[in-house]
């Protein structure tokens, strides 16, 4: 079903809910709780951590028609931060003019490894390692047979030697973890092949732990954007594509620069795991060290252009190693909600939606920043917090951000001194 989107922004929220259940985007157990913001029962949360008193609760947006693998998607978002949501949707409209997002998932499995020291001959281990290794792989899938009744389990065993300070022997375990992230599957392989792996080196097992750097859990999302959907103006539009590829150069060789465009991928990639409730930390840390992977940290993101075509080109590879099952998904109505809005993806599919919205996020940030700069379209939206940070109710605030936008300058004493002439006025 094509759905018109204009004016969704302008909605309240309560309309907002409505159109969501006008055109039928999601179960009504998972509308309702929505719509009477049941978000995570106590109960469940004091199962989830420790020392549980309470439950912070975050903004649940949407960011709707991203057009990913032919497939459109009404994306959830959980973020804080002013004008992302507003950003991403505005990419995805653009990029969807332009024939949408195609993604590659390159493999999905997980690595974890086992560091041993004090290996008194490391040729004859790691010759013993290689002979036993269909044993191990055995071993690993014994110590987890649901992943393997799933059509997972152990794949790969490779070894390293890395000579240091202190010298280690490192065994790298390779696991399909089906639907799952897989942490506690690999930590549950790992910790039973210590042992084995002690007896065969003669060495000492340091760790068994699973490695965030999911190398063998690659997904590129690439897109290619038409000149005349960045401006009307033919050479404005030629202009603003070749500064977004200096752009996306000036983040290979910068790392001050780097980190902050990256920052402004995971803007949006962050908001989609939080909503889907995965681990951010887990995939924040794998393609922080992605971004390193050529020996020096750089811009994830590559822009190219074709001026004959009048195309711009983007791409984003990551280590993107999401869960459908597992963790805390399920526990959580609003992770529930967020599977049944998207159409309950695999994890395959969620990892093509989570890159596509860092590429989708990382564009918006570009085009406004080597354009009119980023603080004209955060300006409103700075507005707006410091209204709310002053006390304006929910009547007074457009009054307060369109008197704040009049001055040059604006800050938190000014909404105060504006909201209080304002209510004198009144
Ligand atoms: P779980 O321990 O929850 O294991 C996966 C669960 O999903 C299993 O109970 C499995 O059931 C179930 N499941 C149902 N359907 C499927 C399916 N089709 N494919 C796979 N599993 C399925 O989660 P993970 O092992 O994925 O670990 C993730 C958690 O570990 C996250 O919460 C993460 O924060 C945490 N963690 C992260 C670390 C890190 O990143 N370094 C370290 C330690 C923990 P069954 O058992 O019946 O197969």
């Amino acid at each position: 079903m094509k759905i018109n989107w204009t004016g969704f922004s302008k909605k309240t929220p309560a309309e907002r809910l409505e159109f969501l259940k006008a055109h039928e985007l999601l179960q009504d157990e998972n509308w309702q709780n929505l719509a009477n913001q049941y978000y995570l029962p106590l109960e469940t949360a004091n199962q989830m951590s420790e020392n549980v008193l309470s439950i912070l609760a975050l903004p649940y947006s949407i960011a709707p028609d991203f057009l990913i693998d032919e497939q459109v998607y009404q994306v959830p978002f959980v973020t804080e931060e002013p004008s992302v949501v507003a950003a991403a949707s505005f990419a995805a409209k653009i990029i969807k003019r332009s024939g949408g997002f195609k993604t590659k998932i390159h493999n999905r499995q997980m690595i974890g490894q086992v560091a041993l020291y004090d290996v008194p001959d490391v040729a004859k281990a790691l010759e013993q390692i290689q002979n036993e290794k269909s044993a191990l792989l055995k071993l690993a899938n014994q110590a987890h047979p649901s992943i393997v009744k799933r059509g997972g389990g152990a794949r790969e065993l490779r070894t390293d030697f890395l000579e240091g300070e202190t010298d280690f022997l490192v065994v790298y375990l390779v696991v399909d973890t089906q639907e799952a992230m897989g942490a506690n599957i690999l930590n549950t392989m790992l910790e039973a092949l210590k042992e084995r792996l002690e007896e065969i080196t003669g060495g000492q097992s340091l760790m068994a732990i699973l490695s965030n750097y999911a190398t063998e859990a690659l997904v590129t999302a690439s897109c290619e954007i038409d000149f005349h959907s960045l401006s009307r103006d033919k050479a404005e539009a030629e202009r603003t594509a070749q500064r977004i590829v200096l752009a996306s150069q000036f983040a290979k060789q910068d790392p001050y620069r780097a980190s902050t465009h990256n920052k402004g991928i995971f803007n949006g990639i962050d908001a989609v795991l939080l909503a889907t409730g995965n681990d951010w930390r887990a995939i924040e840390a794998g393609a922080h060290a992605y971004a390193a992977h050529d020996g020096a940290y750089q811009g994830l993101s590559q822009w190219e252009v074709d001026l004959e075509e009048e195309k711009l080109y983007g791409q984003l590879t990551l280590p993107m190693p999401v869960a459908a099952k597992g963790g805390s998904i399920g526990l959580n109505p609003m992770v529930v909600a967020s599977f049944d809005l998207l159409g309950q993806p695999t994890a395959k599919e969620l990892a093509s939606i989570v890159v596509s919205v860092g590429l989708a996020q990382n564009f918006a940030a570009l085009r406004a920043l080597v354009t009119t700069g980023i603080q004209a379209g955060h300006m409103k939206l700075q507005a707006k917090s410091l209204a709310l940070l002053a006390g304006a109710q929910e009547d007074e605030i457009a009054a307060v951000v369109a008197e704040l936008l009049k001055e040059k300058q604006f800050n938190q004493a000014k909404a105060k001194e504006i909201l209080t002439k304002m209510r004198k006025e009144k």
